[in-house]
């Protein structure tokens, strides 16, 4: 039942919106052999966008919408890495909104194609860095001020985002694995889930570890272990890292912070694929990877809890063509009898 149904416990959800969250807790179960502990993927692929950002959308509409802000026939701007935009053009479909998004041309042509498909109103523009005024993001807030009866969603910034996670992602968790786990693990775009769901759940129990995960080219990892925002190297993986330390991060507990590279990533998703029936996207790889990492750091006997954010289906043409990764001097994972992930 989704996370915002009528509570009545019929199993009927109240449109698009009402089937948004309640996902499974899945339990890994190759990498929980594997470590001794209990690795849980929270399947949020499986919701009806597509992806976690669904409880994001979600969120920052019905704030726009009862703040006023949001009216009837308006429009909602968004400058997002695809998922965002992809949850808020269904949302905007189903409450009666126009939904306009700027999107970083380098993102898959499966996640842009979509978002044609659903019928937004799709600019596709250069990736420049975020100092730039012409990134995506500043772009989106611009096109929303210009745009009579428009609101920008504003995800990295608008704390409507964290607090959907931490009004349902984190109670869910809480409540699926009966108050009884160990770490909380996730890599951070906006920063929106990892932020709400650790504040949730430090707040039920401040034993519990948040553990921030993250990609090679982002500036995170260094700012959770040294205090100091730099990057060094780069990632295929989309939707994640930041150069800088957005609204709905500032001020979410960090315990301990790992930083996972592409062909761990990659091994890591090709090994969920094989090993445990899941199509994952590239995020998914740096999360588990990350997981994985922290069992090994707090031992055998563990509870760990991570994302499992969206499906492959949206990297077909890249994360599971051996001739773009080749393309990137990276190997696609061949398939043995053994063990994929170290
Ligand atoms: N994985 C994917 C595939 C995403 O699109 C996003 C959202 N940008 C994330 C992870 C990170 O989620 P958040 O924005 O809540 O940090």
């Amino acid at each position: 039942m989704g996370a915002h149904s009528d509570g009545m416990s019929t199993g009927i959800t109240e449109g698009f919106s009402g089937a948004v969250g309640g996902t499974p807790l899945i339990r890994l179960h190759a990498l929980s052999a594997l470590t001794g502990c209990e690795i849980l993927g929270k399947a949020e692929f499986m919701n009806p966008g597509g992806s976690v950002k669904d409880r994001a959308a979600l969120g920052i509409l019905q704030e726009a919408e009862a703040s006023g802000q949001l009216k009837p026939g308006g429009t909602v701007v968004e400058g997002t890495a695809g998922n965002t935009g992809i949850g808020l053009t269904h949302l905007c479909n189903a409450r009666g909104y126009r939904c306009l998004i700027v999107i970083p041309e380098t993102q898959s042509a499966e996640k842009i194609g979509l978002l044609r498909s659903l019928g937004a109103e799709v600019r596709t523009v250069p990736a420049v860095p975020y100092s730039d005024p012409a990134n995506y993001v500043r772009l989106s807030g611009r096109i929303a001020e210009e745009t009579p009866g428009a609101v920008w969603a504003n995800q990295f910034d608008n704390l409507a985002n964290r607090r959907a996670h931490y009004g349902s992602t984190g109670p869910e968790i809480w409540q699926q694995t009966g108050g009884r786990l160990d770490a909380w693990v996730a890599a951070t775009g906006t920063g929106g889930t990892y932020a709400g769901v650790a504040l949730y759940l430090k707040e039920q129990d401040p034993r519990i570890r948040c553990v921030l995960a993250d990609p090679c080219g982002s500036a995170l990892y260094s700012w959770a272990t040294d205090g100091t925002l730099k990057s060094e190297g780069n990632s295929i993986t989309e939707g994640i890292g930041n150069s800088r330390v957005t609204a709905n991060l500032e001020g979410a507990p960090i315990d301990d912070a790992v930083r996972i590279d592409d062909p761990m990533a990659l091994r890591t998703i090709y090994g969920l694929l094989w090993q445990e029936g899941l199509f994952m996207g590239g995020s998914v790889g740096i999360n588990v990877a990350a997981a994985v990492e922290t069992a090994r750091r707090l031992g055998p006997g563990h509870r760990i809890v991570t994302v499992l954010c969206d499906s492959g289906d949206r990297y077909r043409s890249r994360l599971y063509d051996p001739d773009w990764l080749a393309g990137r001097g990276l190997e696609q994972p061949q398939r043995t009898g053994t063990a994929l992930i170290p």
